[in-house]
């Protein structure tokens, strides 16, 4: 696919997700595969790998984590 802003190419890489969740928790999570612009940087995520990191988010949040690092992995 083209970059949405600029039509540049992308490549598939990854990227680091920082997520703020209810004001008083910051969790990164690391290693997620997106498309990167190779012109502009722009990232895209797709659909998927956004439901599996927001799975890994909600197993976060019951654990009672308030600040910390997460690894993308693939949802079993
Ligand atoms: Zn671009």
């Amino acid at each position: 696919m083209k970059c949405p802003s600029c039509r540049g190419k992308m490549e598939r890489g990854v990227t680091t997700l920082p997520y703020e969740l209810n004001r008083d928790k910051l969790i990164v999570v690391r290693d997620v595969p997106a498309l990167v612009c190779v012109q502009c940087g722009e990232v895209f995520i797709e659909a998927l790998i956004l439901k599996q990191v927001e799975g890994l988010l909600n197993t976060v949040q019951k654990s009672g984590m308030t600040l910390g690092f997460l690894e993308y992995r693939e949802a079993a």
